[in-house]
């Protein structure tokens, strides 16, 4: 596991970064990007982009 991917992470407190996260009510890992602009999207993902873990 790395920062990345901690478990840590949750859309909440990765504001401003990029990481993946755990959501909890759908039980599936996302990957959040954010924007400088602002722009947040969300992507399913089962294996994080950093360390290659599978999620
Ligand atoms: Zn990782």
């Amino acid at each position: 596991m790395c920062d990345y991917c901690s478990s840590e992470n949750t859309d909440e407190n990765l504001r401003g970064e990029d990481g993946v996260y755990y959501d909890v009510k759908k039980s599936k890992h996302y990957l959040y990007i954010e924007h400088f602009f602002g722009e947040v999207y969300k992507i399913e993902v089962n294996y994080c982009p950093e360390c290659g873990r599978k999620l």
